[in-house]
């Protein structure tokens, strides 16, 4: 702002003043000034009046205002959790777990497709189930190799549908518990 602008709006705000004082002191223009406010206060204090004091309503009224607004709030409440599941389905569709980069997409609210990418070089995954001895005996083992880096990325005890089993059900505690958010 220069200065011929600075002195423009200071001018300005003076004149106003002063016309504001002069307009004040001339008694018909005060009295429409005091006139104004109060018939604007009426009003107030009207509207308040009539929503603090009781109402002969007829009983039917009343339960059709009740019923109608269930639905509503049901309605609300659905959309409410639809919005942050749908956010989650929109958003969240890849994540490092395990030891890998898994992909996946959503139908009817379902995981499908769960793929996982090598970390290092986006290659897709290959698994190898294998059998391996634990404490109580002989059990499948799944990994998840690439063949690229020639690197084992990551492994589940079980077989291969217990592996995508257990990636499922850890990104479906995540969207639970919102820490998908932070992925
Ligand atoms: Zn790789």
């Amino acid at each position: 702002m220069n200065s011929k602008e600075f002195h423009t709006i200071r001018n300005g705000v003076i004149v106003s003043v002063i016309s504001g004082i002069i307009l004040s002191s001339w008694t018909p223009f005060r009295d429409l000034l005091v006139k104004a406010a109060l018939w604007c206060w009426e009003i107030l204090t009207s509207v308040w009046g009539w929503f603090s004091s009781t109402h002969e309503i007829y009983g039917w009224v009343l339960v059709l205002l009740v019923a109608l607004s269930f639905p509503t709030l049901i309605k609300l409440v659905s959309l409410a959790a639809k919005k942050k599941e749908l956010g989650a389905e929109k958003l969240y569709k890849s994540d490092y777990l395990f030891g890998a980069n898994w992909h996946w997409y959503y139908s009817n609210g379902a995981i499908k497709n769960l793929c996982c990418l090598c970390p290092s070089c986006k290659n897709e995954l290959v698994y190898s189930q294998t059998t391996h001895y634990t404490h109580g005996g002989f059990g499948p083992k799944t990994d998840f190799l690439c063949e690229r880096c020639n690197m084992r990325r990551c492994s589940f005890k079980g077989d291969k549908r217990y592996a995508l089993g257990k990636v499922e059900r850890e990104i479906r505690r995540k969207i639970r518990s919102n820490e998908w958010q932070n992925s």
